[in-house]
């Protein structure tokens, strides 16, 4: 162990977080709150971004990227025991014209790279009998979207997936939980406005929503922070809706 590691070993409540998507929006601002509460963070992008402690460029749809990015965010920070998924990309097409290389790269960042962190991740966390996953899906998967069949298919594959290992991981002490954020306001959020995919413009969408503004990347950070502290060790397998109540 480095002594870095040894360092956030016993210092009390700390751990290594990987945060995957944390160049930009909301991975930038989870990765920003856990390192607020004293996480030791990395993120792992494709952008270097401004990691916390460490960033990593990696291609999460790429294994052995992948395997290697935490291999070295375990040689500078110690074992993994946090990871939160918010890399992802969307993607606007109708159905019929939708090419399976185009579903299949949308498939790919948004389910394939979360099998791949978290799989990677998993023998830290397994060791340690303590271990937190938090996966950003999307509120599109509580009502569907047009256009988007392959984005909120992914998203809700995700969801089973956060399910699937809650159940399989909890005599591990991991627990695995989704958060699915709606109408946040991200480069993400505002390239859909640009491109007018949104049906009308974020202050359109702010009068629909029951709290009257759009989400900010720190409201889902601080649902992720809840969720991965030592107080959520009994909240696992949920899909906690972060969405201003235009979801419930
Ligand atoms: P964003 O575009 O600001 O950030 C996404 C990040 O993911 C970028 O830094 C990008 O480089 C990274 N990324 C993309 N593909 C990658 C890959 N193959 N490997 C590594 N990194 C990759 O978007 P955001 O709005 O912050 O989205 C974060 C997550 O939240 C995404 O999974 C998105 O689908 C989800 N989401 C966002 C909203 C919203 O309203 N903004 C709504 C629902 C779901």
């Amino acid at each position: 162990m480095s002594p870095v590691a040894s360092a956030s070993a016993t210092r009390s409540g700390a751990r290594t977080a990987v945060v995957t998507g944390g160049a930009s929006g909301i991975g930038r601002a989870v990765a920003r709150r856990l390192a607020a509460d004293g996480h030791h963070v990395a993120t792992l992008d494709l952008s270097p971004g401004d990691g916390r402690d460490y960033a990593v460029t990696a291609d999460v749809t790429d294994r052995a990227h992948v395997d290697k990015a935490q291999d070295a965010v375990r040689d500078r920070l110690g074992p993994v025991s946090i990871l939160v998924d918010a890399a992802g990309v969307d993607g606007f097409k109708r159905f019929a014209d939708l090419s399976f290389e185009a579903w299949l790269r949308v498939v790919d960042v948004n389910l394939h790279g979360v099998f791949h962190c978290i799989q990677s991740a998993l023998p830290d966390m397994t060791a340690a009998g303590w271990g937190r996953v938090v996966n950003i899906s999307s509120s599109s998967t509580h009502s569907g979207q047009p256009f988007m069949a392959h984005y909120v298919a992914a998203k809700s594959a995700v969801n089973g997936l956060t399910k699937s290992l809650a159940l399989e991981l909890g005599p591990s002490g991991i627990t695995v939980n989704a958060i699915p954020p709606g109408f946040v306001d991200t480069p993400m959020l505002r390239k859909v406005e640009e491109r007018q995919r949104l049906g009308g413009t974020v202050e359109d969408h702010i009068a629909r929503t029951p709290v009257r503004r759009v989400g900010r990347p720190e409201d889902i950070a601080a649902a992720c922070a809840f969720l991965v502290s030592e107080e959520a060790g009994y909240i696992t397998g949920q899909i906690l809706g972060v969405n201003g109540g235009r979801n419930t």
